[in-house]
């Protein structure tokens, strides 16, 4: 008996040494988050942490509350503290160049996650979601949308909205879109009434749905007070939400004011509740918890001099280089669909949505 226990003992330790050792030689992944307002970021940032502690790493996850200075500075500090792998979602693709420099330099490896960073040799990687289908996605859930809620009305009267002109992604959602939408405006089919197209003007600078909001508000009381608007095209849930307090507040979804075909992006709780109650018609499911594993797989590769798991390399042009990337891809959900996709993969549970 002594002896088995004696055996077991030592096994326990064997095991205790070789796991929690290991598990500290494999050293720290700094982790750059844009903003914790919104959820969708919460989540990456959590999903990533657990993932890369199962792999006995260690992380430091840092939000920068969409400061670009302040990540900056959080950036800085990973590579002074030595992080091995920087993955950062940045906040402005475009003014990291110097401290990337710096991390090259310390020999720090760096992964772009969803958003691109430009402008800068020192990126290696880019994990994210096919953006361009995301705004394809969305554009046509707008015209199904439109078909079913107005089958009778021609041309549609559309108002259309951006994301961050900062950030990477903006464009490749808005170019999406407008890859389904500008046909039909050619045919005359869809009519942007006030006639605001273009990145430069239907931009949401930090993606702030208080922008939108005042935005949408404007172009209701310039361009609506005759005319009824069909269909908003919202890239992303916090701007949707914003864009329907607009419309809510000048009567549509009451009375015989239909409420307009409103998009959205990243599936959070207040816009699935939204969908369910009839007010926004569709949003994008971003599995942020595959986007953390393609990293988490990224860097165990890079670090370990495998093979680093890419499938588009053609793509991604940050000015300087094109960046091997791994694209996930986007799933549209509505009333129709949220049910199974969120809830039935475990992202959400049921009562999570009441
Ligand atoms: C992400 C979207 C998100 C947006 C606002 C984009 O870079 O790809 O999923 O909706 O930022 O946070």
């Amino acid at each position: 008996m002594k002896t088995i226990t004696a055996a077991l003992a030592a096994l326990a330790f064997g095991a205790a040494l070789s796991g929690p050792a290991l598990a500290q030689d494999k050293g720290t992944i700094g982790i750059a988050m844009p903003t914790k307002s919104s959820a969708r970021w919460i989540a990456d940032g959590n999903n990533m942490v657990k993932q890369f502690e199962a792999q006995g790493y260690k992380t430091d996850l840092q939000y920068a509350e969409d400061d670009i200075p302040n990540q900056l500075n959080q950036i800085e500090n990973m590579i002074t503290k030595g992080d091995k792998v920087l993955v950062i979602a940045a906040i402005d693709g475009t003014t990291l160049s110097n401290a990337l420099a710096n991390a090259a330099a310390a020999g720090i490896k760096v992964i772009a996650y969803d958003r691109l960073i430009n402008g800068t040799p020192n990126v290696d990687y880019y994990a994210t979601f096919d953006n361009f289908q995301v705004g394809v996605l969305q554009a046509n859930s707008l015209i199904d949308g439109m078909k079913q809620r107005f089958p009778d009305v021609h041309p549609w009267n559309v108002e259309l909205f951006g994301g961050s002109p900062d950030d990477n992604n903006s464009g490749f959602f808005y170019n999406g879109a407008m890859s389904v939408l500008q046909p039909l405006i050619d045919k005359g089919d869809i009519k942007i009434v006030s006639g605001q197209m273009g990145m430069d003007k239907v931009g949401t600078l930090r993606w702030d749905g208080a922008v939108a909001q005042s935005r949408m508000d404007n172009l209701l009381s310039a361009y609506y007070t005759k005319a009824h608007v069909n269909g908003v095209l919202s890239p992303y849930d916090g701007l949707s939400i914003g864009i329907l307090s607009s419309l809510k507040g000048v009567g549509y979804g009451s009375g015989d004011l239909k409420m307009p075909i409103v998009t959205g992006q990243d599936s959070e709780i207040p816009s699935i509740k939204s969908i369910i109650a009839g007010e926004q018609y569709s949003s994008i499911f971003k599995d942020t918890r595959e986007l953390a594993k393609t990293t988490v797989e990224m860097v165990n590769a890079m670090l370990t001099g495998g093979t680093v798991p890419v499938n588009d390399t053609k793509t991604y042009n940050n000015g300087v280089k094109v960046v091997p990337s791994f694209l996930l891809k986007p799933v549209l959900v509505d009333k129709t669909n949220y049910d199974k996709v969120l809830v039935g993969s475990g992202y959400y549970k049921a009562d999570q949505l009441k």
